[in-house]
Formats: structure tokens, sequence, C-alpha cells
């Protein structure tokens, strides 16, 4: 929690649930991670915040971005991105997209398959693509490995295609899962791309660009590496997997730029004594699944709790939203614990909330207005 946060907070008093962003923090991550990673091109993962005063920020910065959509490359442009520094990174894209998105400039795109590589072809003729590879995710907190990318084999025909079809085959990309704390993933999958690389300059083609994704994690309940310890970790792999030919390296993180910039600040409902149930009190708040907090299922993501009493003695407590849905619940297993003294009305702080929160509140589930949003 920053000064300017808790400034904000104690003037303001704006109505809860409201989700209030630091952008000099968004800043100093940004920093952070060019500086560790300072052979890389960062494009940052618009989809984690894509608020126009975070795009803002980060255009200043010199960023480039990742688009997951059409929409969030108009946000880029609108924000003074220059089209060279957008890629259109979602595997999944509608024809018609690709070919509006190819209309502005936009002349970077990803692929996992042959069906979206004739797409390209068709929508962004001559653009320059890469291919992304299927990664285990093992160990991230938030997986992204069932749904995308290919395996290593299919990676090279399809590069090898995408050169016929008259494209840039330019690279290859993966990611390990987001909220990645184990930099070992990064150098797995790193491996495999150098495979590719040299099976493929065999075949006569020359891949140039390495992509190394997201997941580079955010302090929750937990201690994770730093941006330097990535830094450190993966360009050893790349240096270890490469020798003297280093590819053109880019990045493209999310949570990491805008997660810990965040506070969401809520008020107690309720709390509530149920024997019936295990004993423990639950703890209902105006934020729950559908307020934004939806990386809580299966509690994936393990938000640090604060409150106004911390300090006084405290028990173990379940937490759940306000909503009138059996889903709604954030945390039972977790081992959350709050005052006993907490009751409804108390302000509660859910930290490093900056990332993957307000754009996925529902519309009005239950009638609530979606997740209000300040930045400072
Ligand atoms: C979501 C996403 C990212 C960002 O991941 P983080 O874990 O937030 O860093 C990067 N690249 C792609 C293709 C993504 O879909």
């Amino acid at each position: 929690m920053t000064l300017k946060i808790e400034n904000f907070l104690a003037e303001q008093v704006p109505a809860t649930p409201c989700l209030v962003v630091d952008l000099n923090v968004v800043r100093e991550n940004y920093k952070n991670l060019s500086e560790a990673f300072p052979l890389a091109r960062i494009f940052y993962a618009v989809k984690a915040n894509p608020a126009a005063q975070v795009l803002d920020v980060l255009v200043e910065e010199g960023s480039a971005f990742d688009a997951a959509s059409y929409a969030e490359i108009e946000f880029c442009l609108a924000a003074g991105a220059k089209p060279a520094d957008l890629s259109y990174g979602n595997t999944i894209k509608k024809q018609s997209d690709i070919a509006a998105a190819f209309k502005k400039g936009v002349r970077l795109f990803a692929f996992d398959c042959e069906e979206e590589l004739q797409k390209l072809a068709e929508a962004a003729p001559g653009a320059s693509v890469f291919c992304r590879i299927a990664t285990t995710n093992e160990g991230a907190d938030w997986p992204l490995s069932k749904k995308f990318g290919c395996d290593v084999e299919s990676a090279k025909k399809l590069m090898l295609m995408a050169r016929d079809l008259g494209m840039d085959a330019h690279g290859i990309s993966f990611h390990v899962g987001s909220q990645q704390t184990n930099a070992d993933q990064w150098d797995i999958a790193i491996g495999k791309v150098a495979m590719i690389f040299t099976d493929l300059r065999e075949a006569g083609l020359d891949l140039k660009m390495l992509n190394l994704g997201g997941g580079y994690a955010a302090r929750y309940r937990e201690e994770v590496p730093s941006a330097q310890d990535y830094g450190k970790a993966i360009m050893d792999s790349i240096t270890h997997h490469f020798g003297n030919h280093i590819p053109e390296i880019i990045l493209e993180p999310g949570r990491s730029v805008t997660a810990s910039a965040g506070i969401i600040e809520s008020e107690v409902v309720l709390v509530s004594n149920r024997p019936s149930q295990d004993n423990k009190r639950w703890v209902y708040l105006d934020i729950g699944f559908f307020g934004g907090l939806t990386e809580t299922m299966d509690e994936a993501i393990k938000y640090k709790i604060t409150t106004l009493k911390d300090g006084a003695k405290s028990a173990a407590v379940n937490i759940a939203g306000p909503t009138c849905d059996g889903v709604d619940i954030l945390y039972e297993k977790a081992n959350y614990q709050m005052p006993l003294t907490l009751k409804s009305g108390d302000k509660v702080r859910i930290h490093a909330a900056g990332a993957y929160t307000a754009t996925y509140a529902s519309q009005s589930f239950n009638g609530l207005t979606p997740l209000q949003e300040y930045y400072l």
C-alpha cells in the first residue's frame, strides 16, 4: 500500500468496492523488468489491466504491447502506441479482426495451428508471425496450458508452411503459466525453442525471435522471485541454449506490471457464526467472485487481505462474496485469519489487486455495479 493510495482512501472515502491504482508503481514495475532483461523488448500484456491511464504511462516509458483482441489494439493506438509496437498475441482471432488490425498497421501475429495460419496469410499477407508451443505450466498458480500451443514437431512444420505462404516466419513463443514462481519452467521451454531454431536453420529457415511470454509473479501472500531473479535465471538459460546466436527477445508481462500497483478496498457486509457448518466464522465482503475476484477460483490466487483491526486476536474464517450465488466463495481452505472483533461495516483491503480484477467484474449480476476504478 503506497502513501498515495492510503491518503486517497482516507481523504476521498470512495464508495466500496473500489480499485485504487498507483501509477508510479506501474512505472517502477515496468522499469524493474526492463532493467532485469536489458536485451529484451517488453510487450505489456494489455488484458491484465487495459485502463487508459496504465497504457498512457507505459507508452511514455517506451513499452510495446501484446493485445488479446482488436479492441485492445484500439486502446493501445488511442494511448499513442505505434502500430509497429503492437503484437496481436492471441492465437484465437476472427479473420475480420486480423484484417482490421492489419489495416491499422499491426504486423506481428501469433498462431498455433494451420487454420489460424491460413487466416493470417489471407487477412495479413506478408506479416510477421510467431508460433506458440505448448508448455506444461507446472508450478503456475493460474495455468494457461491446455487451451494453447502446439508441439515442437508441429511448430517446425507450421513455420515452414508460413514461409511458403509468403509470411515472415519470425519466431516462437510460449507461456509457462501465469503466476509462475519456478524460473526453471522457462529453461525447459527455451531448450525446446532452441531446438526448433537449430532444426529450421538446417532446413534453410532462419528464425529471428524468441518470445518468453508472461508469467512473472506478483507478490500476494508469499514471497516470489524478483524481476532480477527471473532476469538472471532466464538470460543464463538463453545463453546456455543459444550460445553466441542470441535471438531477438521479447517479453509479455501482464500481472508483474500492474498487480502490485493496485488495492481493492471492500466493506464487510456480514460476519456470521454458523456452528452447523464448520465452526468457522463466515466473512461476507461487498466484492466476490463476480465482482472482480475471479482469480480466487479454486483458491488459485491467494490475495493478501488486511483489516484496520489487524493486531487484535484473530481466528480462522471463510471468506465469501455478497451475491445470492453458491459459487461466490473466495476462500475456505487457504487458512485466512481475521480479527474476532471484525463486524459489518468494517473496511478490508485486498492487496496486489491491480491485475485481472476490474475487467473480470460482471456487468450487473445481482444488481452489482462493476468495480469502480481510480488511477492516481
Ligand atoms: C495473459 C498473457 C500474458 C500475460 O501473462 P502474465 O502471467 O499476466 O504475465 C502474456 N502473453 C500472453 C499470450 C497472454 O495470453
